[in-house]
């Protein structure tokens, strides 16, 4: 019968879909929880100019440490959270403690550097997203263009009007607007005329593996062209190798992130990186792949 023949592979199936039902019922048990208790933290990976090899800022990229399952990747949770709604709560408190870093870091003497959070598309809908993040910037004294918000491309032509309309209060306001993970869906050049963004930050699978394929390195000058028409700078993410980063640096891209530099790393760690002597900052780009 079919269900003799296919029987197995149904219960295959099922277990597999209960195990993931069963892990996001834990999830969802435990986040409103978490985050009370402080178990979400920032991660920052430096970025840098490629131009005169400086450190030109970070992005701010959150971790949830549980004392049981350990470090948490946000590719699992974020999709869900952002299913069940958590993730609108979840980004004011990861905007808000990004911008206590940037407020002691100011303390300390260390350069003001820009650091780039990641607006959920969910949090497009928000009413009052805009009052939100003006009151956080303004809690800890820090002027809008030191936080650059990330919005991801699908997003904007899930909905291109209101994400205009956002988007355009954001930026009278003076926050800095990245379009993340661009090229990875289907966002026409047309779409790309109307949005009043600042930064393209291009998808990772441009540079990763196919790199070599000179029709990539094609594509990569047309957006570069491209960008410069629209004034626009262009961050590459996802650099993971010197032949990348002189690919890069061949077509007059503006900065650069990526594990080739350094991986996401706890707020403190990051500050050794700001030291005025023998900071990475300091360093060639090029010279600190070679060390590993
Ligand atoms: P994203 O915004 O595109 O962030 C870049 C992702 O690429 C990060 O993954 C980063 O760790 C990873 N990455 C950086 N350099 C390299 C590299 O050289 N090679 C490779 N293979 N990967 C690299 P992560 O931290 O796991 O975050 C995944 C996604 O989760 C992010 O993608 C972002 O969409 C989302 N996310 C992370 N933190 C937040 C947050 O606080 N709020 C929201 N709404 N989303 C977040
Ligand atoms: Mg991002
Ligand atoms: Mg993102
Ligand atoms: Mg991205």
């Amino acid at each position: 019968s079919i269900k003799g023949q296919y029987g197995k592979y149904f219960a295959e199936y099922n277990d597999e879909l209960r195990n993931k039902l069963l892990r996001e019922q834990a999830i969802t048990d435990e986040m409103e929880q978490a985050l009370e208790q402080g178990q979400f933290e920032i991660y920052l990976q430096p970025k840098y100019r490629i131009k005169d090899d400086s450190l030109a800022g970070a992005e701010a990229l959150v971790r949830w440490n549980h004392p049981k399952w350990g470090i948490q990747s946000p590719a699992e949770f974020i999709p869900l959270f952002e299913k069940n709604g958590f993730i609108t709560k979840l980004d004011q408190y990861v905007w808000d403690k990004t911008c206590r870093v940037l407020h002691e870091w100011e303390d300390k003497g260390y350069p003001e550097l820009s650091v780039s959070v990641n607006v959920s598309r969910a949090d497009i809908y928000h009413a009052d997203l805009v009052g939100i993040l003006v009151h956080t910037v303004k809690k800890y004294g820090l002027p809008p263009s030191r936080l650059h918000l990330e919005i991801t491309e699908s997003a904007y032509t899930e909905n291109p009007k209101q994400i205009i309309d956002t988007v355009n209060n954001l930026r009278e306001q003076g926050f800095v607007i990245e379009m993340d993970d661009f090229g990875s869906g289907y966002s026409s050049l047309n779409m790309l005329n109307d949005m009043p963004i600042d930064v393209l930050k291009l998808d990772m699978k441009f540079i990763q593996n196919e790199t070599a394929k000179p029709v990539n390195q094609g594509i990569l000058r047309f957006i570069m062209g491209l960008a410069r028409w629209m004034n626009l700078s262009v961050v590459a993410e996802g650099v993971e190798t010197g032949e990348q980063l002189e690919r890069l640096r061949e077509i007059g891209c503006d900065f650069v992130q990526g594990y080739f530099f350094a991986k996401p790393m706890p707020c403190a760690e990051f500050e050794s990186l700001m030291v005025p002597q023998g900071g990475l900052a300091r360093q060639s780009v090029s010279e600190m792949g070679r060390e590993k």
